[in-house]
């Protein structure tokens, strides 16, 4: 059934960078390399994107948010913190343990894969011609709470009955899939990468860690824009771990912002446990559910041989060796804006690129989170 509806269907799949870079670690290759070839092979599908270009959205929508936030902290008092969004580990945990109390917290901005999810099923749909439901869009993705997230009621368009994400396969399924077919990912022919507009792409990514570097592009945005101040390197301080660091921007002596990532089960529950107790210091959280964020997470690839630290190093190394670009100076992305969105905060753009939560303070015993 499931092929049948494939041969009527445009199929699009959308890679994450962690996937790749969990890819080209196991295949020995580089990024750009694992990229083109990824792209050969699943080339019985019509248009292979990266997510990397959606997670430009997130980024800045996440900026803007944080601004609007730190605006309205006088008299909301759960505007700040903001927890970040972009984990649905992280997003199921609140719902079903912290319901109504932490919801105010996180932000609203889309995860990368739902922004994509947006953008394939509304501006690309739009410009082959076709209704959201003529396309079957595949994500590549480090984690399988990632398949909960693209079937939440909130990403079904019910006037068209699709998802904006069908169908989610981790990147242990993708190497699978090249086991079954018998294709050693370095025997590939590579072949150039797709793209949503117009200029061939070459591989970008974002400055700021495996889990997409929330932390450190709002920061530098907010002290910028609240304070005037140009951030250069980032200095984080670890507190308990090293998946518990913070960092602060001060002015003669005085904290104007103070941010920290929490990741892994234990830190985020001594976050919200401070929160809690009305002791949480931060104006932002960048919360992840694993332990050394998506690079790590639950569906990777586990690399024989080597202990778990060192393939989470080789993975975090050719992850690394990405030129950052910062989201702002994206033409496509600007371009996407001004004439699909409406431009900046617009109202399209709020309703596209936003989603919300509910509180499920109740068992629910369909919701499977592995911490
Ligand atoms: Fe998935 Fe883990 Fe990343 Fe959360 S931190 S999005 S569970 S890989």
């Amino acid at each position: 059934q499931a092929a049948a509806a494939h041969e009527q269907k445009l199929v699009v799949v959308s890679v994450s960078p962690q996937s790749r870079a969990s890819l080209a670690a196991k295949c020995k290759l580089g990024l750009q390399e694992t990229a083109q070839k990824l792209t050969k092979f699943l080339k019985s599908v019509h248009y292979v994107f990266d997510t990397t270009f959606s997670r430009n959205f997130s980024l800045l929508e996440s900026q803007q948010e944080f601004l609007r936030r730190f605006q309205r902290q006088a008299h909301d008092k759960k505007a700040l913190p903001m927890l970040a969004s972009a984990c649905p580990g992280w997003i199921c945990y609140a719902e079903k343990t912290h319901g109504s109390f932490i919801i105010p917290h996180i932000s609203t901005t889309k995860s990368p894969q739902q922004v994509m999810g947006s953008l394939v099923k509304g501006y690309f749909a739009e410009q082959q011609h076709l209704p959201p439901d003529r396309i079957y869009h595949v994500t590549v993705m480090p984690c399988y709470d990632k398949k909960l997230e693209a079937s939440r009621p909130d990403f079904f368009n019910q006037e068209y009955q699709t998802r904006d994400v069908d169908c989610v396969i981790t990147t242990g399924e993708v190497l699978k899939l090249l086991e079954q077919e018998g294709v050693a990912l370095a025997d590939v022919d590579p072949a150039p990468l797709d793209t949503m507009m117009g200029a061939a792409p070459g591989l970008g990514g974002h400055a700021g860690g495996g889990s997409g570097g929330y932390l450190e592009h709002i920061f530098r945005h907010a002290a910028r824009e609240l304070f005037g101040i140009h951030v250069g390197s980032i200095h984080y301080r670890q507190l308990r771990n090293k998946d518990f660091q913070e960092v602060t921007l001060e002015r003669d002596g005085q904290v104007l912002l103070h941010f920290a990532l929490a990741y892994g089960f234990r830190n985020i529950q001594n976050v919200v446990q401070k929160l809690k107790r009305g002791k949480c210091p931060y104006h932002y959280v960048e919360v992840m559910a694993c332990p050394s964020g998506c690079l790590n997470g639950g569906g990777q690839i586990r690399l024989e041989g080597e202990s778990s630290k060192e393939e989470l190093q080789q993975v975090e190394r050719l992850y690394r060796s990405l030129k950052a670009e910062v989201p702002e100076d994206n033409q496509a992305v600007r371009e996407l804006y001004q004439h699909w969105l409406g431009g900046w905060g617009s109202e399209r753009a709020l309703s596209v690129l936003h989603t919300q939560y509910h509180a499920l303070e109740r068992a629910n015993s369909a919701l499977s989170i592995k911490w």
